[in-house]
C-alpha cells in the first residue's frame, strides 16, 4: 500500500478499480488486526492488544487518498466480519464497531488537521498532540464502546466508559508512533551503507536495551518495569525516529505481556484483567512517551542543523556553492584526483556587460538574470562536478575526470545555454545575456586549486578581450587555445 501523501488530483483513469483495491486492502488489514486483537481478549473483557484502531487511524492520517467513505465502510466491514467470526452477536458487533470507528474518525479529524511535521512526529509538539488527540478520540470512542462494555461486564456505564477510554488510549500510544513515523515501503531500499564505527554506535544502545529488558524480567519487581527507560532514551538520542518508535512499541508490548503473565508482582492478586491492570498499562505507555519526545526533539534538531549547513554552504540567490565552500571542496577533490593522477578542468564564467543590466533595469532585474544564468549552467553539469559562485556575477566549476575535449565541450554547452536565455525581467521585458568562459585543463591534477582558478580567470579575460561570449582553454603547461565560437 502506498502510504505517501497523495498529491491532489493525481488520480489515475482506472479510478474505480484502484479505489476498489484500496477498500479491499484496508478491509482485509482491519479484519486481520481485529482478529489478532480478539485472540488476546480474555473472556468477557476488552482485548489486551487491539492494534486495529491504531492501524486504521495511522493509515488514514498518512494517506489522503484513503480518506474516503468507501474505505471507511470497508474498514467497518473488516471490524464486523472479525467480530462475527469471533462469535459476537450482531448487535454487540455493531456497537463495538461503532465505538472503534468513532474513535478512529475523531482521531483522523483532529490529528489529520495538523502540519505534516507534527503528523510525522518529527517535532516534539507532534508527540504531545498525539497524546492529547488520542485522549480526545479515546474519550469519544468510550461513549459508544462503554455501552457494549457495561453490557458485557455489568460495570456501571461510567466505569465502562473509563475502561474503554484507557484501553483505547494505551493501544493508540503503543502503535501509532510506529505507524506515523515508518517511512513508506518504497523508501526501505536500498539500506544506507554504514561504516563499522557508526554501525556500532547505532547498535550498542539497542543491545543495552535488550539487556535492560532481560534484567527487568529477571528482577521481576514492579519497579523493574521501568529499568529499560534509560536505554530507550539512549536509543532515542542515537537512532532515527522510526527506529525509536519501533523499540518503544517492543518495550511497551513486552512490558504489557509481562504484566499480563504476572511476571511482575504488582500485588494485584488474581485480578490481572481489571482496572488496575489497565492503569499499569497506561503508566507504561505514558512513560514510553518520554523517549518518543526525545527522539522527536532530536529529529527536529538534526533537520534544522542540515538546513543550516545547507544555507551556510549555498549562495541564497543562485543556490550555487558559496566561494569558501567551493574552494574547500575543490581543494579536497583536487587532492583526491592527484592521487588518481586523473585529469581535471576548472572553469571560470563571468557574465558579459552585466553592470549595464543593473544600471538600466535595476538590481532586482540583475538578480533575476543571475538566477537564470546559474540555472542554465546547471543544465550542463554532471553529478560530482562542483559549481560555485565565486564573485558577484562570476561562477566557477571543477570538472573531475574529463578529457580536454570534454571540458571544452561542456564549456561550449554552457555558453550556448546562457546565450539562448531570454530572461523575463520584473518590467516584463526580455533580457538577453552572454558569458565569457575560461577553462584551465590539467592532465594529472598536479596544480593546486588557486593556481587553476587564476589560470581559468586569465583565460576568461582572454575571452573578454576577444569579444566576449566565447570559450578560451588554457593548459597548465602554459599553452593556450584560441577562442572557439
Ligand atoms: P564585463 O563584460 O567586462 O564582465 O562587464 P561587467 O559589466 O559584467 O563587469 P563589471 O565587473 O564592471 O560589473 C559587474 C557588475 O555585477 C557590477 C555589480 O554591481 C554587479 N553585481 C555583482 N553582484 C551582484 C548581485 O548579486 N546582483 C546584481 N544584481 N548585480 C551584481
Ligand atoms: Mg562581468
Ligand atoms: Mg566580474
Amino acid at each position: 500500500m502506498d502510504l505517501t501523501p497523495a498529491a491532489g488530483g493525481s488520480r489515475t483513469p482506472s479510478f474505480l478499480s484502484f479505489h476498489a483495491r484500496d477498500v479491499l486492502i484496508v478491509a482485509t488489514l482491519i479484519f486481520l488486526a481485529a482478529i489478532a486483537g480478539s485472540l488476546s481478549r480474555p473472556i468477557g473483557f476488552l482485548a489486551a492488544f487491539w492494534p486495529a484502531n491504531a492501524v486504521l487511524a495511522g493509515v488514514l492520517v498518512r494517506s489522503q487518498r484513503l480518506r474516503t467513505l468507501p474505505v471507511i465502510l470497508g474498514a467497518a466491514a473488516g471490524y464486523l466480519a472479525a467480530a462475527v467470526v469471533i462469535g459476537d452477536s450482531l448487535r454487540l458487533a455493531l456497537v463495538l464497531t461503532g465505538g472503534n470507528l468513532l474513535g478512529v474518525l475523531a482521531f483522523m479529524l483532529l490529528f489529520g488537521s495538523l502540519e505534516p511535521e507534527d503528523r510525522a512526529l518529527s517535532r516534539p509538539q507532534g508527540v504531545i498532540s498525539l497524546l492529547l488527540m488520542a485522549c480526545a478520540a479515546s474519550a469519544a470512542a468510550g461513549i459508544v464502546g462503554g455501552v457494549a462494555l457495561s453490557e458485557i461486564t455489568g460495570l456501571s456505564y461510567f466505569e465502562a466508559w473509563a475502561g474503554w477510554f484507557a484501553a483505547e488510549l494505551v493501544n493508540y500510544l503503543a502503535f501509532l508512533p510506529v505507524l506515523l513515523t515508518v517511512p513508506p515501503p518504497s523508501k526501505w531500499l536500498p539500506l544506507p551503507k554504514l561504516r563499522a564505527g557508526r554501525a556500532w554506535r547505532l547498535l550498542l544502545p539497542v543491545v543495552v536495551l535488550g539487556a535492560a529488558i532481560g534484567l527487568s524480567l529477571l528482577v521481576a519487581h514492579p519497579v523493574a518495569i521501568v529499568f529499560p527507560v534509560p536505554a530507550l532514551i539512549w536509543c532515542a538520542l542515537a537512532l532515527p525516529l522510526a527506529a525509536t518508535a519501533v523499540l518503544v512499541m517492543i518495550y511497551s508490548g513486552l512490558a504489557m505481556i509481562g504484566i499480563k503473565l504476572g511476571l511482575f508482582d504488582l500485588g494485584l492478586g488474581a485480578d490481572v484483567t481489571g482496572d488496575a491492570i489497565t492503569a499499569v498499562h497506561m503508566a507504561v505507555a505514558l512513560v514510553a512517551l518520554g523517549p518518543m519526545v526525545i527522539a522527536s526533539v532530536n529529529a527536529e534538531r538534526r533537520r534544522r542543523i542540515e538546513q543550516l549547513e545547507r544555507l551556510a554552504r549555498h549562495d541564497s540567490l543562485t543556490d550555487a556553492l558559496t566561494r569558501s565552500t567551493f574552494m574547500d571542496e575543490g581543494i579536497r577533490l583536487l587532492s583526491q584526483l592527484l592521487e588518481e593522477q586523473a585529469a581535471v578542468a576548472v572553469l571560470v564564467l563571468d557574465a558579459d556587460h552585466f553592470k549595464q543590466i543593473n544600471d538600466v533595469h535595476g538590481h532586482p532585474s540583475g538578480d533575476r538574470v543571475l538566477v537564470a544564468v546559474a540555472a542554465a549552467i546547471r543544465t550542463a553539469i554532471r553529478q560530482g562536478d562542483l559549481f560555485g559562485r565565486i564573485g558577484g556575477e562570476e561562477f566557477a566549476l571543477v570538472l573531475p575526470r574529463v578529457t580536454r575535449r570534454e571540458a571544452q565541450a561542456v564549456a561550449e554547452r554552457m555558453r550556448k545555454a546562457v546565450a539562448n536565455l531570454a530572461v523575463v525581467l520584473e518590467s516584463g521585458n526580455l533580457q538577453r545575456i552572454t558569458v565569457s568562459i575560461g577553462v584551465a585543463f590539467d592532465v594529472a591534477s598536479s596544480g593546486g586549486l588557486s593556481e587553476m582558478v587564476s589560470l581559468a580567470d586569465r583565460a576568461m579575460y582572454e575571452a573578454k578581450r576577444a569579444g566576449r561570449d566565447q570559450v578560451v582553454v588554457s593548459d597548465l603547461d602554459g599553452s593556450e587555445r584560441p577562442p572557439m565560437h
